[in-house]
């Protein structure tokens, strides 16, 4: 394959942290294309890498909706990689014209239709072949969660378990931006997600739960307790899948009082609605309109103080004797902010993001077709996430 250097699609919160990431790890990645629908929002992060690290990068415009137009970008730089932190109606766009293109893709999200609330990995999977007949790697779902979850998993199978039977995921964000409500990342793919059914896997069957239903307080270290709640989560679908004589696998995470109050009431006057309403005469979706009104998630990193706690707890069998692990990662939200000019729910995006792209860029992750982050070796990249920002560690805890 006769091509170098990475191109990463979408410059928002998350891209901001992926691409100074990749600046960062330069030598790696040869040369970095930044582009996305907003070139202004390219040429801001060109300048903050070029203020903070002193690498430059180029920039340019694509319409990630359109097949043709990533194709045509793709083909001027010669990209090796590509890096998708658009949204997650583009995974498909993105990945048809990677596999025309002989590029390997990475992404942090599940393809999600824009007209329905639904994510899953039906239609990545399905081009599992377009990928694997031209010996390239779709590596999907490389954020923190999904991401770091199934290398975690991945991690305490290889290392500390013989067989992991439970599996709860445990996203915490404790940081507080000083509005009454905001979203940490994209707040159209925040709120569908969060306003949907839980769900969650246990001995081969998908059992659905009402919005919020199920609520657990979780001790946190360094953070505290925090009410958390199940939500059906993607590398649920993935790691019931791939993670072999699992019985259960939920996903939660922390809300606060104000949010679930505020986000219940935006839905109950149907603000969170997805189909458009018409109003004075113009078609107006009301998530959308919705999403123009918040705070947009790139600009929360200077107002946001706090920690996030984001890990699995796994719980299996041992030499015949059954243990229980927590392994996980402290992000303060100042710091990343100090560092990239980002919160962390961008940051804990962002690094895994550079980490999945710089190991299947030099071919240390070099399965073919379209693959999960579990369905690799776990050790270059939790070894990468020490050096990069991501510090991890596992505590053992009592089994109840
Ligand atoms: P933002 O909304 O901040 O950024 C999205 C970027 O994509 C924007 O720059 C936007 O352009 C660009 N974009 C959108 N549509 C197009 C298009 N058609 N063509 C070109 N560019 C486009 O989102 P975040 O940075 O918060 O999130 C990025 C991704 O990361 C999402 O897929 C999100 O789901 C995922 N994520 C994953 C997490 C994980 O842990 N796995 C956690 C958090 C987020 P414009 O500025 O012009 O609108």
């Amino acid at each position: 394959m006769n091509k170098k250097g990475l191109l990463i699609i979408g410059a928002g919160g998350v891209s901001t942290v992926a691409t100074l990431k990749c600046a960062m790890n330069i030598d790696t990645f040869e040369n970095i294309t930044l582009a996305s629908r907003t070139l202004s929002k390219c040429v801001k992060i060109k300048k903050m890498i070029k203020e903070k690290i002193d690498v430059d990068i180029d920039v340019a415009i694509v319409d990630a909706d359109d097949t043709n137009d990533i194709i045509k970008i793709i083909k001027k730089t010669n990209c090796k990689v590509v890096l998708n932190v658009a949204l997650p109606y583009q995974d498909l766009t993105i990945m048809d014209a990677c596999s025309a293109t002989n590029t390997h893709y990475i992404d942090t999200a599940n393809y999600e239709h824009p007209d329905e609330a639904k994510f899953e990995y039906k239609e990545q999977w399905a081009r599992n072949d377009d990928f694997k007949n031209n010996n390239l790697t779709a590596l999907l779902g490389s954020g923190f969660d999904p991401g770091v979850t199934g290398v975690f998993v991945k991690y305490i199978e290889q290392n500390y378990l013989d067989s992991i039977e439970y599996i709860d995921i445990m996203d915490c964000n404790a940081g507080d931006h000083g509005y009454p409500f905001a979203t940490n990342f994209n707040p159209e793919i925040n709120l569908r997600e969060v306003s949907a059914n839980g769900r969650y896997w246990e001995e081969g069957e998908w059992i659905t739960t009402k919005p919020l239903e199920i609520r657990v307080d979780h001790d946190y270290p360094e953070v505290g307790v925090k009410p958390s709640y199940l939500l059906y989560h993607e590398e649920l679908e993935s790691l019931s899948k791939n993670i072999k004589g699992l019985k259960r696998i939920r996903f939660f995470m922390t809300f606060g009082d104000a949010y679930i109050q505020h986000m219940n009431c935006l839905e109950n006057v149907g603000m969170l609605g997805i189909e458009p309403v018409e109003h004075k005469g113009q078609m107006i979706t009301p998530i959308e309109f919705l999403a123009t009104l918040l705070p947009d998630p790139a600009s929360l990193g200077p107002r946001t103080h706090g920690k996030t706690n984001i890990g699995c707890i796994c719980e299996g069998i041992k030499d015949g004797v059954r243990k229980k692990y927590y392994i996980y990662n402290i992000c303060d939200h100042q710091e990343c902010y100090k560092e990239t000019t980002a919160q962390a729910v961008s940051y804990t995006t962002g690094v895994p993001a550079m980490i999945g792209s710089k190991l299947v860029y030099n071919g240390t992750w070099d399965l073919r077709g379209a693959v999960n982050v579990e369905e690799f070796d776990s050790t270059p990249f939790v070894n990468e996430m020490m050096t990069q920002g991501l510090p991890w560690k596992v505590m053992e805890m009592d089994i109840e």
